[in-house]
Order: C-alpha cells, then structure tokens, then sequence
C-alpha cells in the first residue's frame, strides 16, 4: 500500500530529514514513512536520491530543485489530497536551513496536517567524519550553529565575530564560498592564526566525502586545491584534533568516582583501570545528576 486514501480527509504532510547523504543514516521512522508513501518530494541538490530508494512502487516522486516555495507548498497540497503520507524530503535536519516554517505555514493556512521527523544534521557527520567531539570538559561545552551573512542578512549580534569570540565549538554553514570572510571574522574574535579548522565536503557521502585539515591561515589555500566550493561545513573548534593530546581532561560521566542515575562510584578517583562501561552490578537508582 503506497498510502493512497482511504478516506476523503486529506493526508499529512511529513518533513522528514534524510541525514547528510548516505542513505543508510536515514532514521528507521524516516524510512518506514517513506515505505508507506504516497508522494515523494526531495530537495534535488542535496539529498542524495538513494534516500527514495524504499520508496513503494507507484510512489510520485519529484524533485523541488526548481520550485519555488509557493511551487513547493502547491505539490505537497495537491498531494496530500490523494495520499495518505505524502513526504517532504530535507537534507540533514529539517530544522537547520531548511525554510521549514514557511512551507508550513503555507500548509497550515489550506488545512494540511504537518509532521517533522528529525535527520542526522551534516554538522554531527561532519564531526563523526573526522573522528572529533564538539565538546570537550574544560575546553568547550557549547556549540554554535550558524552561518556568515550571504543574501541572508544575519541579525544584530549574531555576527561570525561576535560568536566567535566565546571561543566555543563553531558549525558554519552554507558558508564555504565565503571561506575568507569566516578566517577574517575569526582572526578578529581573537584566534590564533594557527588554531586548527576542518572543512567537510559531502559528509556522510559514500565515495564523495572529502575531508580538509588545515589552520585558520591554510584552509583556504587547501580547499582551493581540492576544489571545494560546495556543501561543506566548517568547523572552528577548540576540541579539534585532540584525539592526538597527550593531556586530556575525562569526562566526569564515565570517571569512575563519579555517581550518576545509572552507576554508583565504585571505585576511589585514582583507580584508571575501571571500566566506564555500564555495569550492571553497579547499576542503581540514585538521583538524576548529569
Ligand atoms: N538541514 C541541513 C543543512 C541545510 S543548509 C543539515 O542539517 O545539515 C545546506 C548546508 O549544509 C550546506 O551549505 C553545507 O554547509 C551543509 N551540508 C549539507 N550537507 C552536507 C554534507 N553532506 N557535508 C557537509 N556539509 C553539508
């Protein structure tokens, strides 16, 4: 059943995000939708088409590349009036970028039921990528999503170089054509010219990733040679890299003098050889303190 009515009540519209590329980091509930779908529409220059590949046979599919809005909330309407589930297929995560609300309110003023499924954002695969943590205890415990101002005009304080001179994790977005704009921002906020930096194009991509290590002073020299121009991310962070640190401050949740909801400290401070895996010996129910 491809989700086609059975009553005359028009469908819902569900925004499912489709992870960063590789279809295999679609959510098992985005999945199971799009199995039981009437109606496919995928945003064409970023979502890998894979993602439609358990689309049901007889499923409409199309692709938004060339909508506009108005085009966009007008097929999903006329859709949702013959199909149960008719899905709207974002990049990432449907929250981020993604002009969710206003398709939603063009939705919601002609009475169409909405759902929002959530996607692996190409901020987190980006990190998983290149194996780094956006937070790190005593380094940074925040993440900043944003962008740099392209046609997009940022708000007041929102500003690459306000943000960054927190000297938090920092995921910028559809900003890699304006790569010299966000080493300058950075080098303004404080910087060094020598912090590290990672681009990621088509996180997530089999085949296609590519992954860039450079300084604030390199990077740009070195996504010139790859030729990369297009869907990637940028990281700032104080965290990069330290997978190679000789000194690391653990995490408190896995120290094993620490007590949290699900395991009693059971060990003194200094005893390293513990495992910090749940055990269930040691399970208990003490209170909620993480
Ligand atoms: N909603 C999406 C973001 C859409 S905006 C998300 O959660 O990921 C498009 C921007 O996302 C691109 O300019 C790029 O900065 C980033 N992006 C999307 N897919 C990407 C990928 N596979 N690898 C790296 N960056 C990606």
């Amino acid at each position: 059943m491809s989700g086609t009515f059975t009553t005359n009540k028009p469908g819902t519209v569900w925004f499912v995000g489709a992870g960063p590329g590789d279809p295999d980091l679609l959510t098992v509930k985005g999945r199971d939708l799009i199995a039981r779908s009437g109606a496919i529409l995928f945003a064409g220059s970023l979502v890998n088409e894979a993602a439609t590949r358990w689309a049901p046979p007889g499923c409409v599919i199309a692709d938004s590349k060339k909508m506009t809005l108005e085009q966009i909330a007008a097929w999903l309407t006329a859709q949702a009036q013959h199909h149960e589930t008719v899905i709207r297929l974002q990049t990432g995560d449907p929250t981020l970028y993604g002009a969710l609300i206003e398709v939603v309110q063009a939705l919601d003023a002609v009475g169409i039921a909405v759902q929002v499924v959530p996607g692996v954002s190409s901020a987190m695969a980006s990190a998983a990528a290149a194996v780094e943590s956006l937070t790190l205890p005593e380094v940074t415990q925040t993440v900043i999503l944003t962008r740099v101002e392209g046609r997009t005009p940022m708000p007041d304080g929102e500003s690459l170089e306000e943000l960054a001179s927190h000297h938090t994790t920092l995921c910028i977005f559809l900003s890699i054509t304006l790569l010299g704009r966000v080493t300058k921002s950075l080098i303004n906020a404080g910087w060094s010219p020598n912090a590290p930096i990672l681009v990621v194009h088509k996180a997530s991509w089999p085949e296609k990733e590519i992954i860039i290590r450079g300084t604030i002073s390199t990077i740009q020299h070195l996504c010139r040679e790859e030729k990369i121009a297009s869907q990637a991310m940028i990281i700032a962070s104080p965290t990069l890299g330290a997978r190679q640190w000789t000194s690391l401050v653990k995490s408190k949740l896995y120290d094993a003098s620490f007590t949290h909801r699900f395991r009693r400290a059971s060990v003194t401070a200094d005893d390293t050889s513990s495992s910090p895996e749940l055990n269930s010996a040691t399970i208990t129910h003490s209170t909620e303190i993480l």
